[in-house]
């Protein structure tokens, strides 16, 4: 059975709050800012800097140093870009294996997953590194209609159906690939019922997760109108639960365990902290939060892998203000009210910050995610009521 990719943000149940309790740590591990495809909600400021690959010794003793002093057994490093598959076949397979080496002995296993806008993929140049990183599952990214994703040479119109290939010609190589769909303005025009529709005959994706636009360094897009994207998401979820639940869809699954009480994996938007199970690391060996906050706005960045120690940057003044948040959020906001707190915690800091200007403050998409989650709930009310009158 093919395991799921989980989303780079897909973490642990932060209710586990203390990451040196914890067994699994993730990384965001960005070892170049290039990329093939020029699209325009693109939320990081892109450049050609690459990671040297006589860096990469370094950068994993570093992450290697991190996983020590976070105490975890799991280190799960998500290669992002830009784009990875922009970078050389032969800079990649160099990293992989320094990282198999450094890590060798250490007492910490490492996992690696792969993000990719798969345009760059050739199986004759591609399949055998890919294979390194000892996955089943490559993520990628498609858009429903597809408003912002293009390159130099194929425009939004054509780009699903030069993605749709490309997925063909990576799954004839033994990968699934599963998805991240970022929700746009056009999306929320079609409709839930077409959207499912797309992902689940035409796109035929199994693994399926839905987003909110980041905000980030180019201007489009804006924010999505809340009562309108609150409609879509609550019609989505009714859809996904009249056709069975055929899509693996996130977040829709893990908030329903969450919301009646079963503790789960969840996105990092949905997390105590984010800050306590993930950090980021950049092409020049700058650390921060997530590659919103590293390419976005580095003045908030934690150190440097090349200057800093492990312990002072997971001690950095910048870091606990992520750390810190939630509890921020209970006693200073709405959020302390909420009957929702323990399941989204005031969602995704980058989103307070970059649309409310401040990140203590609750998300900025707040009134749909409680709408969302009293959905939930009432459904769930339903199903458990339902089986009770069964008996
Ligand atoms: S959104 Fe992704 S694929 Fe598009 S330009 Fe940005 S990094 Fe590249
Ligand atoms: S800032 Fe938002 S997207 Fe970044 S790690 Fe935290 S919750 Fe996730
Ligand atoms: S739903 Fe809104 S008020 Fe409730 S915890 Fe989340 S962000 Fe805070």
């Amino acid at each position: 059975m093919r395991r799921r990719t989980p989303d780079p943000r897909e973490l642990m149940n932060d209710r586990q709050n203390d990451a040196k309790s914890r067994s699994l740590f993730s990384i965001v591990f960005m070892p170049t800012l290039r990329c093939n495809c020029t699209c325009s909600h693109c939320f990081e400021k892109l450049t050609a800097v690459s990671m040297d690959d006589s860096l990469y010794e370094k950068v994993f003793e570093a992450l290697r140093a991190i996983a020590n002093e976070v105490a975890c057994d799991t280190l799960r490093i998500y290669w992002q870009g830009g784009e990875v598959l922009s970078m050389s076949p032969e800079s990649v397979r160099n990293a992989l294996y320094e990282e198999q080496r450094v890590f060798a002995g250490s007492g910490v296993k490492t996992e690696r997953h792969l993000q990719t806008n798969l345009m760059p993929y050739e199986s004759r140049r591609w399949r055998d590194i890919v294979r390194l990183f000892d996955v089943n599952t490559v993520s990628s990214s498609l858009d429903f209609p597809n408003l912002y994703r293009k390159t130099a040479g194929i425009g939004p119109e054509q780009y699903n159906a030069v993605w749709l290939k490309k997925k063909a010609e990576v799954e004839a190589d033994g990968f699934a690939v599963s998805v991240i769909s970022l929700i746009n303005r056009g999306t929320l025009e079609i409709g839930a019922r077409r959207f499912y529709d797309f992902y689940e005959r035409e796109a035929r994706v199994k693994n399926l997760q839905i987003n909110l636009p980041f905000p980030g360094y180019n201007v489009e897009p804006r924010p999505l109108d809340r009562d309108a994207l609150t409609r879509f998401v609550i019609e989505l979820y009714r859809i996904w639960i009249e056709r069975g639940r055929s899509l693996n869809l996130s977040p829709f699954k893990a908030l329903e365990e969450r919301i009646l009480d079963r503790p789960t994996p969840i996105l990092c938007g949905f997390s105590y902290s984010c800050a306590k199970s993930l950090i980021a690391v950049g092409p020049r060996g700058e650390v921060g939060q997530c590659d919103c906050w590293v390419c976005t706005f580095p003045e908030h960045n934690y150190g440097s892998l090349f200057t800093h120690s492990a312990r002072e940057l997971l001690e950095a003044q910048s870091r606990r203000a992520f750390v810190d948040r939630a509890l921020l959020l209970a006693s200073q906001t709405k959020c302390g009210e909420c009957r929702f707190f323990q399941v989204c915690y005031g969602g995704c800091p980058i989103r307070a910050f970059a649309l409310n200007g401040n990140m203590h403050t609750p998300d900025y998409y707040c009134p749909v995610y409680f709408e969302l989650f009293s959905t939930i709930l009432d459904q769930g009310e339903l199903q458990w009521k339902a089986s009770h009158d069964a008996i």
